[in-house]
């Protein structure tokens, strides 16, 4: 696995909570998103309730996470994490639901993957607050309601087409995260070398800037590999010679593209003529999952315009062909 599509996997990352920002003040970018955020924020914090439902959409690494934590910090709130994947029975989320306390958040992390029976519940938990619990079995079965506190559901998705229109539209706020600037991304790898307590030179900060995919979950990775570098092989000091040595290892070219990166364009020229080519195809051809492939490398390499999805599958771009120097005959309908 490539050190960047070992970014997609999350579990057991101690460093990422020790540069989890904890207020909206400290997350970097997304301007216009946390200037909402701190009206409904204040507006339901003086009001003394719950704030409404909200809805995180983006790719991985993004954020999601930390602004749901920033969130119930700035309410002042409890948070129960989970992820809809864990959620199995009914009586998982009922157990969950009925031990939240009142004006507290709950996130639902890929809520996407929420099952059916599960979201049925979900809906009028966010709706009415309460939930409907059978009791027994055949004609003896009886439904008992039972009340639950206000509380704050936090669903984040990177798939926001999977997620029912029910499920979507009981949400009151709506949040969609998307991929930093380098500006943004320099702000994030000052903050965390500072944290870290490493030393870098302001150069070598807009060049990791731009090796990051525009996600701070990759700038923060690669800015601790470079520190390892620097430890190692240089000086100490993370510089540009460093970042340019780093990447050259770790297989990351300058648009923060990786072997897998070049490797799925590469696939979809020389075996289906540019494309299209269908997702599941694709995935198997490249020996990557499908889910990893459209979370994680396909929504980059659409953002930088080296493909298109189309509903016939999915297609490189000219500028496809120019960054892996292949002469492209085909016309493209660009
Ligand atoms: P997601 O839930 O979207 O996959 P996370 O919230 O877990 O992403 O974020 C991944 C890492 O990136 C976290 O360790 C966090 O420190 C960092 N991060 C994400 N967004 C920001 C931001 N806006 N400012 C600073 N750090 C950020």
């Amino acid at each position: 696995n490539s050190v960047l599509s070992m970014t997609f996997q999350r579990q057991g990352d101690e460093t990422e909570n020790l540069l989890r920002p904890q207020r909206l003040k400290d997350f970097q970018g997304q301007q216009k998103l946390k200037d909402n955020l701190s009206v409904f924020i204040t507006a339901a914090r003086e009001r003394n309730e719950a704030l409404d439902h909200v809805f995180l959409i983006g790719p991985p690494g993004l954020g999601k996470t930390t602004l749901a934590t920033i969130i119930a910090n700035e309410m002042n709130a409890e948070i129960r994490m989970t992820s809809a994947p864990a959620l199995d029975k009914p009586k998982d989320l009922a157990g969950i639901l009925t031990n939240i306390s009142e004006n507290s958040v709950f996130f639902i992390d890929e809520i996407h993957r929420l099952k059916p029976a599960l979201e049925e519940m979900l809906y009028i938990a966010m709706e009415d607050y309460e939930i409907d619990w059978v009791i027994g079995q055949g004609p003896a079965a009886r439904t008992m309601r039972i009340p639950l506190p206000r509380f704050t559901l936090i669903g984040a998705t990177t798939k926001a087409g999977q997620v029912s229109s029910p499920l979507h539209s009981r949400f009151g706020i709506t949040c969609h995260i998307d991929f930093y600037n380098e500006n943004e991304l320099s702000g994030i790898i000052l903050r965390s070398s500072g944290i870290v307590g490493t030393e870098i030179t302001p150069d070598a900060v807009s060049l990791l800037a731009r090796c990051s995919r525009g996600t701070p979950r990759i700038a923060n990775r690669l800015l601790r590999r470079l520190r390892d570098f620097a430890d190692v092989i240089g000086t100490g000091i993370v510089d540009v010679d460093i970042v340019h040595e780093g990447m050259k290892r770790l297989g990351i070219d300058l648009n923060g593209l990786d072997e897998q990166d070049r490797n799925i364009l590469r696939t979809i020229i020389e075996f289906y003529d540019g494309g299209p080519v269908g997702a599941d195809t694709l995935s198997i051809s490249v020996g990557e999952a499908s889910e990893s492939l459209e979370d994680f490398y396909e929504p980059y390499l659409i953002q930088k315009g080296y493909l298109k999805r189309t509903p016939r599958g999915r297609m490189v771009t000219r500028k496809a062909y120019e960054l892996l120097g292949i002469p492209c005959e085909r016309k493209m309908d660009e």
